[in-house]
């Protein structure tokens, strides 16, 4: 069988949790597996790269960011392989670039195009555990680009379906999928088993505990992802494509904090386009409010930087840069009550709303951004407690 497991930057912190997780993936390796395991950076480490950027660039981005944040995951992927040998088994760690794991371009967030399996195979074939750096990969010209933040679950699936492996495993620092996040909710339920289209709006939605593009590979690659904890190594979660045997709509809330909306006039559409696009500047939401007048929901750093370049070249615009965004997700919510039970729940609690989207599996709110943990708890304590 062959098993991947992937390690976040948590589990993956310090001396002892190396040697911690060497001893995990070589007990594996001894019930007859084919390891291969796909590391993060040190927990902390990628972060705080990008400040060290910041001290010497106002907005470190493109080709050099990635060269150097690709580094931390690299560290762990030796240090791995060297925690494994001592234990007396083999194992061998790559890059990238070694295995030629091919992306698009677009740095900081790469598109992940083609991994060809041979090189990862062969050592497997070798009996070698095969350690490989996640969130990076090669553009065609070999410049090392990275998978966006978060980046390395989507390395462990898509490894997982280039050599057709029989489990997908993602190991990080809490037990499994809650139904909020357990460090803001602290009655938040662990989550047995979630579809791939309920997680895959979790995540879309803010909740960080999986990276949003690979679940929607696993899912569309059709293999099951185990979320467990790297440190009780129990039973957690499983992400997969049966509808969820538990009978609730509602399935869990997501957040995403630091949110802006900016009102703003643009000669039409094609103008507002031209410049979101010149400006790199990423849109959660975007709405046409009269003929000219445009309300853009985005990034609190993003906005304030497009605020800059937009007041500079005289366009009159306004900001609110206190917002957040909380989610409900479920299946078939917005076909049903919930979104005006919620609303009102919102309004019972002096909550007031910026805007209100719905689909089929979430619906979100844009409140204040001071606002985001007391809706999430009260949501929370009116739909599963
Ligand atoms: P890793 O470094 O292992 O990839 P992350 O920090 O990316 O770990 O993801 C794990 C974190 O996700 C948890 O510590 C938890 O605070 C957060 N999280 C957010 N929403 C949820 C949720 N619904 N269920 C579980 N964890 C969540
Ligand atoms: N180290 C990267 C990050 O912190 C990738 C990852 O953890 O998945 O975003
Ligand atoms: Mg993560």
């Amino acid at each position: 069988m062959i098993v991947v497991q992937k390690f976040g930057g948590t589990s993956l912190k310090g001396s002892e949790r190396l040697r911690e997780v060497a001893k995990w993936v070589v007990k594996n390796k001894n019930e007859g597996n084919r390891m291969i395991v796909i590391v993060s950076a040190p927990g902390g480490m990628t972060d705080s790269l990008i400040n060290e950027a910041k001290e010497v660039n106002t907005n470190p981005k493109g080709r050099e960011l990635d060269m150097l944040l690709s580094v931390g995951e690299q560290i762990s992927a030796a240090l791995l392989a060297m925690g494994i040998k001592e234990l007396g088994e083999k194992a061998v760690s790559f890059n990238a670039s070694q295995l030629q794991l091919k992306t698009d371009g677009e740095h900081n967030n790469a598109k992940i195009l083609n991994i060809s399996p041979e090189k990862i195979l062969e050592n497997l074939n070798n009996d070698y555990i095969v350690i490989v750096t996640g969130f990076q990969g090669v553009d065609n010209e070999g410049n090392i680009t990275t998978l966006g933040r978060g980046g390395s679950d989507t390395s462990a699936v898509a490894i997982g379906a280039a050599v057709n492996a029989n489990k997908v495993e993602i190991y990080t620092d809490v037990d499994g999928v809650y139904t909020s996040d357990p460090r803001i909710i602290k009655n938040a339920k662990k989550i047995k088993n979630i579809s791939f289209d309920e997680m895959i709006e979790m995540a879309d939605k803010g909740s960080k505990v999986l990276h949003c593009r690979s679940v929607e590979l696993a899912s569309k690659y059709e293999i099951p992802i185990h979320l467990r904890s790297a440190f009780t190594w129990e039973e957690g979660t499983w992400i997969k494509k049966e509808k969820t045997m538990e009978n609730s709509v509602v399935r869990g809330i997501s957040n995403i904090n630091n949110l802006a909306n900016l009102k703003v006039n643009f000669k039409n559409m094609d103008e507002l386009v031209e410049r979101l696009e010149e400006n790199h500047i990423n849109v959660k939401s975007l709405q046409q409010l009269e003929n000219s007048k445009f309300s853009i929901l985005i990034e609190k750093e993003e906005a304030l930087r497009f605020y800059k370049v937009l007041k500079k070249d005289g366009y009159s615009l306004e900001i609110n840069d206190n917002l957040g965004m909380i989610s409900v997700i479920g299946l078939g919510i917005g076909s049903n009550n919930i979104p005006i039970k919620l609303t009102k729940i919102l309004n019972l609690n002096d909550i007031s709303i910026d805007s209100i989207t719905s689909n089929q599996t979430s619906v979100s709110y844009v409140i204040s951004q001071n606002k985001l943990n007391n809706a999430n708890a009260i949501f929370h304590r009116e739909l599963f407690e």
